[in-house]
């Protein structure tokens, strides 16, 4: 058996016990406060391996973390950014609904899945290189977001200005299925509001009088979702409207957001254009359009096959035989991609229902992927 899979094995109970304290630590995007202890947490855990910071997450959002550590070997090679984040989608106290539990050979629990397995994998990876005094060619730096289930508005450009000084990315989020698949391509997420005004009346005493706003979104909602263009990968999604007072009121406004995600970047221009131009069927109402993509694509481009090439090898050399997806839901990933730099996403846990009640990853698949990342590491 390879060093570090046997290494790893032999402490999977610690990894087990480490994902519990995570996961038993709440850590909603919209708690500061929570976050915050999370990240004490795992700033702890680091401190005698790594140099920490912590950076403002702007007031709304807990503390971002960068952890550069001192691993063994001459560092000759450049920087790997390793990539994750410590907020969930889970509000404080879903603990109590359902809380980290072991069974049918599952870890189960609250941001289990995305992403604190992920995290615990990757801390026992460096950790291990450590204790096993394994070279590691390239400098390592771990940055945890804070904001990633929110949009990433405040860490991004900490993630650019990081992304940009490293050769490599590896984000740390689940995989894809319970075959764990690696992440090469994800695509671009963005929304649309669109805002209808029209002219409220009585609907029975003045009828002709009212431009209904409730009517206008519904046929612009109808023209929108004929954006969708599966072949090429886009999709619309007008997941939320809103408008109207009261039955018998001609609605004066109405509302909805639209879900918009692309696999090139090169679409995203026409699409955006195509949502300015909406035009008003009934004259009497007026259309705001705003929003765009926030997340560009992560394209998969040449660094990123040879770097899922690499993972592939080192997958062997563990006995597990690694493919690739493709997702429609974006990471930070995207931002790093979308710079050029080779990333490589789903290197974390191996499970299924992420931001669900089910959220769970399978015990026989950490071993692996701890070894995974620590090989990677040392290959990179
Ligand atoms: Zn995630």
């Amino acid at each position: 058996m390879d060093s570090i899979l046997s290494h790893v094995t032999a402490r999977q109970g610690e990894i087990v016990a480490l994902i519990r304290r995570m996961v038993e630590c709440e850590s909603p995007s919209d708690s500061p406060a929570a976050v915050d202890r999370f990240v004490e947490l795992v700033a702890d855990m680091v401190a005698p391996m790594a140099a920490v910071k912590t950076h403002s997450g702007g007031g709304r959002f807990g503390r971002h973390l960068t952890a550069e550590f001192h691993l063994p070997g001459k560092k000759k090679n450049g920087q790997i950014l390793a990539l994750g984040h410590s907020d969930t989608v889970w509000p404080m106290g879903t603990l109590a609904l359902m809380p980290f539990r072991e069974s049918d050979a599952r870890l189960w629990g609250p941001g289990v899945l995305d992403m604190k397995s992920g995290l615990a994998f990757f801390l026992f990876a460096v950790r291990v290189l450590y204790d096993l005094d394994t070279p590691v060619p390239s400098r390592v730096l771990l940055q945890l977001n804070s904001d990633e289930e929110v949009g990433s508005e405040s860490s991004r450009p900490l993630t650019e200005k990081n992304a940009q000084r490293s050769k490599a990315v590896l984000v740390l989020e689940p995989g894809t299925g319970l075959e764990g698949k690696l992440k090469t391509a994800r695509k671009g997420v963005g929304d649309f509001t669109i805002t209808v005004r029209g002219r409220a009346s009585h609907a029975g005493v003045d009828f002709t009088a009212g431009a209904s706003a409730v009517l206008e979104l519904a046929r612009q909602i109808v023209r929108v979702a004929e954006f969708t263009n599966l072949r090429r990968g886009l999709t619309v999604n007008p997941g939320v409207i809103q408008g109207g007072t009261r039955s018998n009121v001609v609605a004066a406004e109405a509302s909805a957001v639209v879900d918009i995600r692309v696999l090139r970047l090169k679409d995203a221009p026409a699409l955006e254009r195509k949502f300015r131009a909406l035009k008003p069927v009934d004259k009497r109402c007026r259309i705001e359009v705003t929003g765009g993509l926030n997340r560009p694509p992560m394209e998969r481009s040449p660094g990123i096959a040879s770097l899922f090439r690499t993972a592939q090898k080192v997958g062997r050399e563990l006995g597990v035989d690694l493919e690739e997806s493709l997702t429609g839901g974006g990471s930070d990933g995207n931002f790093t991609a979308a710079l050029g730099i080779p990333t490589l996403d789903g290197l974390g846990g191996v499970g299924e229902g992420a931001h669900a009640v089910n959220e769970s990853i399978l015990i026989d698949r950490i071993a692996d992927r701890t070894a995974l990342i620590a090989k990677l590491l040392a290959s990179l």
